[in-house]
């Protein structure tokens, strides 16, 4: 960090959010160095907002000090997006925990950012309403950190993503100012500038409140467990329940190995014999519901389902789902690392991406764990290591990278909902072009001209692109990545 005199900064913050709301011993700080993904950073500095104001108070100090800033929420990221990798302050905003209107007649929850996003739900659910992203870290994630990455979910397939629920936002620019952008109004004129911030990964702005949509419950839901002896079989049925006409509100896929981690831990009854099972979830109308649960069942059994399960009760819906929404907690007993990757295939890819992913295991010598939302294409294979093992971590690192390479190749996408951060910076010219980086850089500093927000991440280094910290030149080097 800049050296300006570290004991005036901390005055200057101090004043803003009170003594009791800055952290600086090592100790300390160290619990905040990492998020949900591997990199590692330590802040000089962590704060604790209560309030939008205070918030702005403290980029304003950030901005006197010129010191970077870095906004986090729970800290479940698996990108590296709340890692401050060139230290300064961060402004954690768990103590902004207020949902502070639900107004029913126009659906909308208003809060602020370090809600965690199933008490959301939680509070409107006794009155027939829910909040439908709802990524499987729902029970620790916050709002805040849901619009930064746009989060997505089991549920998302049918509803959408973060973006397509988030109705406007009270946000603090990097300068300090305050803003409110969006409405409940549809098609509101102007840029639709609360679409640019969902998903910008906290670089353009501090989110203080957000409006969010709240859906009915419906009127009917069936959740089958189908069962499968081939991958391929599980694979193929995704692609053409959906090609019947089906989105169900929720279509997921777990493998052998997640099973074998899932079933000590959460006893969902998952058979542990099987080779994948998808969790499908139907819901609507009754007279609809019983329809679409019809052909889901002959789209499993015509793909060879060994069984089809279906929860005849609400305890039996909730064990099935716990079982998914548990599924990486319970990775931790089959290695003590694991680094969870996030790729997107055309839907009709995923046998071949499976097959590649279980070749690039083989390759690199790891077990790779798969348990994902397959409706959406959108795969998280969970490359399972122990980074005490030397070299381990680089290999993990370069068995990922083959892995979203062979998703780009395959009309994908690097991530479908973990955002970029700092672990896949390099890997965004197998997407865009030098142009289209130079357009999204220019778009990043009209907002943030200093650089001062999360700086150091998103972007790979270009000549017009933000610069690379040097761990992450160091690895793209050693992976052999290009850097543009
Ligand atoms: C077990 C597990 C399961 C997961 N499952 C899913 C899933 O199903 N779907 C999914 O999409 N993700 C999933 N994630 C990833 C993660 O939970 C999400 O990305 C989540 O939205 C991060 O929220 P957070 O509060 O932890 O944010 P953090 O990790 O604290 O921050 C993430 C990013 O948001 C920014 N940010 C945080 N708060 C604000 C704010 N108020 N204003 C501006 N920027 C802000 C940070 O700067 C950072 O760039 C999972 C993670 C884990 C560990």
């Amino acid at each position: 960090m800049a050296a300006t005199g570290n004991g005036s900064l901390l005055s200057a913050l101090r004043e803003v959010v009170g003594p009791e709301a800055v952290l600086y011993d090592p100790d300390e700080l160290a619990v905040y160095e990492y998020d949900g993904a591997l990199d590692r950073a330590r802040p000089d500095f962590v704060v604790f907002p209560q309030t939008a104001e205070q918030v702005a108070g403290v980029v304003r100090v950030c901005n006197r000090y010129g010191v970077p800033f870095v906004a986090r929420g729970a800290g479940t990221g698996l990108s590296g997006g709340a890692i401050p990798v060139r230290g300064g302050v961060l402004v954690v905003l768990t103590r902004m925990n207020r949902i502070q209107q639900v107004d029913y007649p126009n659906r909308v929850a208003v809060v602020e950012p370090g809600v965690i996003n199933v008490t959301v739900t939680e509070e409107v659910a006794p009155d027939g309403y829910y909040y439908a992203p709802d990524p499987s870290s729902q029970k620790a994630c916050t709002i805040g950190g849901n619009v930064a990455e746009n989060s997505g979910g089991p549920h998302c397939l049918a509803y959408g993503v973060t973006t397509n629920h988030v109705l406007a936002l009270d946000i603090v620019l990097p300068d300090g100012n305050m803003l409110h952008v969006g409405g409940p109004a549809p098609d509101r004129p102007g840029y639709d500038l609360t679409g640019l911030l969902t998903g910008s990964e906290g670089t353009l702005a501090i989110f203080t409140r957000a409006w969010l949509r709240l859906m009915r419950q419906p009127e009917a839901v069936r959740t089958f467990l189908a069962i499968f002896d081939r991958l391929d079989d599980a694979s193929e049925t995704v692609s053409d329940v959906i090609a019947h006409g089906i989105v169900p509100a929720a279509l997921e896929m777990m493998d052998k190995l997640t099973i074998e981690a899932v079933e000590p831990a959460v006893k969902a009854g998952y058979p542990p014999e099987a080779e994948a099972v998808l969790l499908i979830e139907v819901e609507g109308l009754r007279e609809s519901v019983d329809v679409q649960s019809e052909l889901v069942r002959q789209v499993c059994q015509f793909h060879r389902a060994r069984e089809i399960r279906e929860a005849e009760t609400l305890e039996a819906r909730e064990r099935l789902w716990a079982g998914r929404k548990g599924a990486l907690g319970a990775l931790g007993r089959l290695a003590p690392n694991y680094c969870l990757q996030d790729g997107v295939v055309p839907r009709t890819k995923l046998p071949w991406i499976l097959r590649r992913v279980a070749e690039h295991g083989r390759k690199y010598g790891f077990r790779i764990a798969n348990v994902f939302h397959a409706g959406d294409g959108n795969l998280h294979p969970c490359i399972l290591f122990d980074e005490r093992e030397p070299g381990a971590t680089e290999r993990v690192l370069e068995c990922a990278a083959a892995i979203l390479k062979d998703c780009v190749d395959a009309g994908g996408t690097i991530t479908g909902e973990h955002g970029v951060g700092v672990e896949k910076q390099n890997w965004m010219p197998w997407l865009f072009s030098e142009a289209d980086l130079d357009a999204m850089a220019r778009l990043k500093r009209c907002f943030n001209p200093k650089e001062l927000l999360n700086p150091g991440k998103v972007f790979p280094t270009t000549k017009s692109c933000v610069e690379l910290s040097g761990d992450v030149v160091e690895r793209a080097e050693k992976l052999g990545i290009p850097l543009v």
